[in-house]
């Protein structure tokens, strides 16, 4: 069993579809063994995202993931990093797979519906800057 970090992000919450997303996570085979409702504060959201703080991108999407609550989830499954990703679908919306949820739900490259740990060392980063063991059932 593997276990990998996800985040439903703030344009989810906003538009209420938190709970479409849990259901095609539970539809996918995924175990949800940590799950909470957070808001990040702009720095937070910057000691999250520090891998990408050379981007061009990176203020905005601290503002973005800042803005308002989402979900920090952790997901079990065999294979959970690389099948999560595969269900999250590609980074920008308009190049994701049918059936994926940033297909389904994602309104642009930046708003994106969904995060999800890229690696095994990324989701041992990730996991417990979120969560600790007392979390994780
Ligand atoms: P992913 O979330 O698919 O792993 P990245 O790790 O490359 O994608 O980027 C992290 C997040 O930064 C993306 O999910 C998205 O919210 C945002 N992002 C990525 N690329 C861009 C871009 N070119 N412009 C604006 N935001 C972006
Ligand atoms: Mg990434």
């Amino acid at each position: 069993m593997e276990r990998t970090f996800a985040i439903i992000k703030p344009d989810a919450v906003e538009r209420n579809v938190t709970g479409k997303v849990l259901a095609m996570i539970e539809e996918g085979g995924f175990k949800i063994v940590g799950m909470k409702k957070i808001r990040l504060s702009k720095c937070q959201a910057e000691g999250f995202y520090y891998v990408h703080k050379e981007r061009p991108f990176f203020g905005d999407l601290c503002a973005f993931m800042s803005r308002g609550p989402v979900i920090a989830l952790v997901l079990e499954k065999e294979n959970a990093i690389a099948d999560w990703r595969g269900l999250m679908g590609a980074t920008n919306p308009a190049n994701a797979e049918e059936g994926t949820i940033r297909k389904a739900l994602g309104v642009s490259i930046e708003e994106n519906t969904v995060h999800g740990s890229d690696s095994p060392e990324s989701a041992s980063y990730e996991i417990p800057y979120f969560f600790n063991q007392l979390e994780l059932v």
